[in-house]
């Protein structure tokens, strides 16, 4: 098995840049698990349209999280560079807004998570090891990862970050989705994404292959060099000979993954 390495953060902190850049320069294959949440929730939209319950209404009746969750159950989920949904294309159009209003009360549904959490694990087997980014990835999915990369930003910059990606000026509307979305995330029975107070707290304990990066001042390219140098330190990457970066923030050369 070769390594695995756990992204975890919430909506705008650069896990997917710094992912399929990982990927990339350790040769491991990458998998977005937010993406299969995105998918699933297309299809739960697809079927329950408007009767899906906000979370506020939540105590009412829950029969209809176990209907969601079958309905997932049932779906053929492949989150490669292309996002597929029973074998339908639909990268595109599991990153619309009515999706980012959706998703997290979909992905909050336990009996689902347990159904998703699954196939992401049957992934890191069935590719040996692998970049895997989400929000319960250290902390569920796979707990014995040999990094777990905590990533945060400001919400300020993160909602700048989804606005130029969205190509739309729209900050302030997208720092109370992304807000709204995070909340949701964090406050969630099982698979909840941890405080950065509570990851800071478990990376004093066991400092080698737990790091929190807050990356508001850093950009994509001081990132994946703080994670290289980590990976360096214990063992899983190396640096050529000639340009070792300071302080873990220089251009990386890119070499070879060790075993
Ligand atoms: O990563 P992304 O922002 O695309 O994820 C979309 C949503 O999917 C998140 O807001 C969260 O509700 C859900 N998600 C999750 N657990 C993961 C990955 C994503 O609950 N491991």
């Amino acid at each position: 098995m070769r390594p695995v390495v756990a992204i975890d953060g919430p909506a705008g902190s650069g896990k997917s840049t710094l992912a399929r850049s990982l990927g990339e320069v350790l040769g491991l294959d990458v998998l977005d698990t937010g993406a299969m949440y995105r998918a699933a929730t297309l299809r739960v939209i697809a079927v329950m349209g408007e009767d899906l319950p906000t979370p506020v209404g939540e105590s009412r009746d829950d029969s209809w999280k176990l209907h969601v969750a079958e309905v997932v159950r049932e779906c053929v989920i492949d989150v490669d560079s292309r996002v597929r949904l029973d074998g339908l294309d639909v990268t595109e159009d599991i990153r619309t807004d009515r999706v980012d209003q959706v998703v997290s009360i979909v992905a909050s549904i336990p009996v689902l998570r347990e159904d998703l959490v699954s196939r992401q694990r049957q992934w890191i087997y069935a590719h040996g090891g692998g970049v895997v980014e989400g929000r319960d990835i250290g902390t569920v999915v796979y707990p014995d990862a040999d990094l777990k990369v905590y990533l945060t930003a400001s919400i300020e910059s993160r909602a700048e970050r989804r606005a130029i990606e969205k190509a739309i000026g729209e900050k302030a509307e997208i720092e109370s989705m992304i807000d709204r979305r995070d909340k949701l995330d964090m406050s969630r029975a099982t698979g909840a994404l941890p405080s950065i107070e509570m990851t800071a707290l478990a990376a004093s304990g066991k400092e080698n292959n737990i790091m929190v990066i807050d990356s508001t001042e850093h950009n994509a390219d001081d990132v994946l060099n703080m994670v290289l140098s980590r990976l360096e330190h214990i063992g899983i990457y190396r640096f050529s000979k000639t340009e070792v970066p300071e302080h873990g923030v220089e251009k990386h050369p890119h070499e070879e993954v060790p075993g």
